[in-house]
């Protein structure tokens, strides 16, 4: 459980960007078109010519690796395969259902939009439809020996002939597509020039058709100087809605940028410092944070399976084995092209339409990309264990402790910036750009929906903001203005606010924060409202694979 929880966590930083959850004014059902039109589309693309031939190379056999857990993803999703897709004859319908990798609507709580298949299970494809919690647990109450199995990230449940459960590994489930991309992975090992990546590639292949994958992590968590990087297997936990046990197969591949690498670099050793600079008591900052972690930034060329379906992911935080991170730390994936593309086509227009006029220079990419990198740090530091010895902030939290790790997450990732340019370390641009950017950032997560951790931490940040008079709204024009020095002590106040409640393991004093300021008010609705008829994109959707990079698989 703790794992699972920590995995939660430490991916919750893709979290921001990559929630998907239902949007907040739901009012009638859209139509399919309706649907789609929720998506602008984004070629992916990346500057191959810098790779060298052999590099080049390698990249169709990943994006090949890639289509076989997109395969597997089809099945753990819910439906029985990709070939579902076949049975749609209008190609809008066929085009919805791909987009979500099944005929749910995620970015609206998986609302169904094909007539009579019914609520999405909560099992999704990993346990048998016609399963209880109940059956499991007492299940698992009889034959204790398969805890492990039966609450294993990579295993099915299914019923033997008899109707009994069973667990069935990943590797023999999806034997067919974990063997041809452990093929594919073995050749591109083949190629590679980084001996770093070498290893982890071929110890990787290896995991695909053995379900064991510590030792690839523990491969990558050394790669330092590969350009070429590749996150494949099953990964995230999310598709299971009714325990959380199992991972959904997914792939990126990735190239990294050098120049913007560099960068990053320079703030990983700074952790210990930001750490010790909290604004609270040393009792709630005395925890070291991870060692070992570093900061980098991609292009994406290709995503494949869990990453691509709905809400895209921006940012990777990996790897989620707590046993690999208290031996190697974490890798923070910054994934540049992607964020660009949300930035560009979702946060300038929204900020164009509720900002005021002469604050929209502020809305910058540089501090977009700063914020959400920040906002990853911020969930390594602070306080994991409650100051009393009651335990994880997580066991005392229990059912709020997601929207406090994100609410924490954001506005330290702020407190933190703050610091960094004040102190000169961050040079570039100006504070307001963060202040603005990341404003204008909360109506863009606020569409996702309050049922959602980020978005009811996204509610609790704006109205303590209001509170504070961090910002003023104009009535005439219906915009908004951050006031710097306001937001400022507001950013403070609300870091001391959620560190102390984690830190004591507040409960009750998380769930009343949640309740009296986790919801959007009767303005900021008519405002969202407003975007969403402007028809201003929720998410996006990637035009991708060999061809839109111009490469061909021979
Ligand atoms: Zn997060």
């Amino acid at each position: 459980m703790m794992n699972r929880f920590f995995r939660r966590a430490a991916w919750a930083a893709a979290c921001l960007l990559a929630v998907a959850g239902c949007r907040l004014m739901e009012t009638e059902s859209l139509t399919i078109p309706e649907r789609i039109a929720q998506y602008t589309t984004v070629r992916l693309s990346a500057d191959l010519a810098s790779l060298t031939p052999a590099e080049r190379r390698m990249i169709p056999l990943l994006v090949k690796a890639g289509e076989e857990m997109d395969a597997i993803f089809w099945k753990q999703a819910g439906v029985s395969s990709k070939e579902y897709l076949a049975g749609f004859a209008d190609p809008d319908l066929r085009r919805c259902v791909e987009i979500n990798y099944g005929p749910w609507d995620r970015l609206r709580g998986n609302e169904p939009f094909v007539r009579g298949v019914g609520v999405k299970p909560l099992g999704a494809g990993f346990y048998p439809a016609d399963m209880t919690r109940d059956e499991f647990e007492a299940h698992l109450a009889e034959h204790p020996e398969d805890a492990e199995s039966f609450r294993s990230l990579y295993t099915v449940i299914r019923r033997d002939g008899a109707g009994r459960l069973v667990a069935v590994p990943y590797h023999v489930e999806y034997a067919s597509e974990m063997q041809r991309a452990a093929e594919l992975l073995e050749q591109a090992a083949g190629l590679a020039e980084d001996a770093g990546l070498k290893r982890y590639l071929e110890l990787r292949a290896r995991a695909l058709v053995t379900s064991d994958y510590r030792p690839s992590d523990l491969a990558w968590m050394d790669m330092k100087t590969n350009r070429i990087d590749v996150v494949i297997g099953p990964i995230e936990t999310y598709e299971d809605r009714l325990f959380g046990y199992k991972a959904s197969a997914e792939c990126f591949v990735l190239i990294k940028d050098l120049e913007w690498s560099r960068r990053l670099e320079r703030y990983a050793a700074l952790l210990p410092d930001l750490q010790k600079g909290l604004p609270v008591d040393g009792e709630y900052k005395r925890e070291e944070p991870g060692g070992g972690s570093d900061l980098n930034a991609y292009d994406a060329v290709f995503y494949a399976g869990d990453c691509n379906s709905g809400s895209k992911t921006i940012a990777i935080n990996l790897p989620n084995d707590e046993v690999v991170q208290q031996e190697k730390g974490a890798r923070r994936l910054q994934l540049k092209n992607s964020m660009r593309a949300k930035f560009d086509k979702i946060l300038v227009p929204i900020a164009g339409r509720l900002m005021a006029e002469d604050q929209r220079r502020h809305v910058t990419f540089d501090a977009f990309f700063t914020n959400t990198m920040f906002h990853e740090v911020a969930h390594g530091l602070g306080i994991k264990q409650t100051i009393e010895g009651n335990g994880t902030v997580r066991e005392a939290l229990r059912e709020h402790y997601s929207a406090m790790e994100e609410g924490k997450a954001d506005i330290l990732g702020l407190y933190l910036v703050t610091r960094l340019v004040e102190d000169g370390v961050l040079t570039e641009g100006s504070i307001l750009d963060h202040y603005v950017t990341a404003f204008a950032g909360i109506f863009r997560s606020a569409r996702f929906g309050a049922s959602s951790a980020h978005g009811r931490a996204n509610m609790v940040r704006f109205n303590f903001f209001e509170r504070m008079g961090a910002f003023e709204r104009d009535e005439a024009t219906g915009t908004y203005r951050v006031n710097e020095a306001k937001m400022k002590e507001a950013i403070t106040a609300l870091s001391r606010q959620i560190l102390v409640i984690q830190g004591d393991g507040d409960h009750e004093g998380a769930g009343r924060m949640l309740e009296e300021m986790g919801r959007a008010g009767r303005v900021l609705r008519a405002d969202l409202d407003r975007i969403s008829r402007e028809d201003i994109p929720v998410d996006v959707v990637f035009e991708q694979g060999l061809e839109a990079l111009g490469l061909d698989g021979d």
